[in-house]
């Protein structure tokens, strides 16, 4: 029934041959049909709220061993406790208040999972992550002052602007500051996301959407 999730992880995890892994993006899916990606072998998945990595992904970890959960949504710091027991990688760290609660979390929990800086390379008023300007000063900070695990960084470009120049512009902070992980490209974009070194691409539709 559910084939053609198969057919459309296959299809993509091919397009990259080794060049950047893939996070299959399961917010607003069933747990039917994200089985059927961990029945295949899939194993790297992200979510952008809390409520639902908690309702599908306790009993999920504990079903398939070796399930890697991203959290890619805004976090608030009520929400940092289960983040940091539940999610492998947050990437949408992108403020002191919140870099502080994590490392305080980790440190209380003895549990360290990785964090990536979102940064708003478009100074969208309304979209989460620090903002250019800020951003090299602020993952300085969280690394050397914090001590908090920052392995990478992930944007979300403007829907109406050319992805290109944003991934570019991360590429190049990623770059100065000696970070290898770059979560960037979702279904519409991620062509263009290699183009400019992403690591990992994040894809919803195109995993859950049938195609004729
Ligand atoms: C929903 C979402 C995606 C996936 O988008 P698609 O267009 O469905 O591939 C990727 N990244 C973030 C942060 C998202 O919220």
């Amino acid at each position: 029934m559910y084939l053609y999730l198969i057919n459309n992880l296959n299809s993509i995890v091919k397009q990259l041959s080794g060049a950047a892994r893939l996070l299959v993006v399961s917010k607003n899916q069933p747990v039917e049909k994200i089985t059927p990606l961990l029945d295949a072998g899939h194993r790297e998945f992200a979510e952008n709220r809390m409520q639902e990595v908690s309702q599908k992904w306790r009993a999920l970890k504990l079903r398939y061993p070796g399930v890697k959960l991203h959290f890619i949504g805004h976090l608030q710091s009520n929400k940092v406790k289960d983040a940091v027991a539940l999610c492998d990688v947050i990437q949408t760290v992108d403020r002191l208040s919140l870099a502080e609660a994590l490392i305080k979390e980790m440190q209380r929990s003895d549990h360290f999972p990785e964090c990536y800086v979102q940064v708003n390379t478009g100074g969208e008023q309304q979209k989460s992550g620090i903002s250019l300007e800020e951003a090299e000063n602020f993952i300085a900070m969280c690394r050397d002052r914090l001590k908090l695990p920052i392995t990478g960084l992930m944007c979300i470009p403007p829907a109406d602007e050319d992805p290109a120049v944003h991934f570019a512009l991360l590429q190049g902070i990623a770059r100065r500051l000696g970070l290898k992980i770059l979560s960037m490209g979702m279904s519409n974009d991620y062509e263009v996301a290699l183009n400019y070194g992403a690591t990992y691409i994040r894809i919803g539709r195109g995993i859950f959407e049938e195609r004729i």
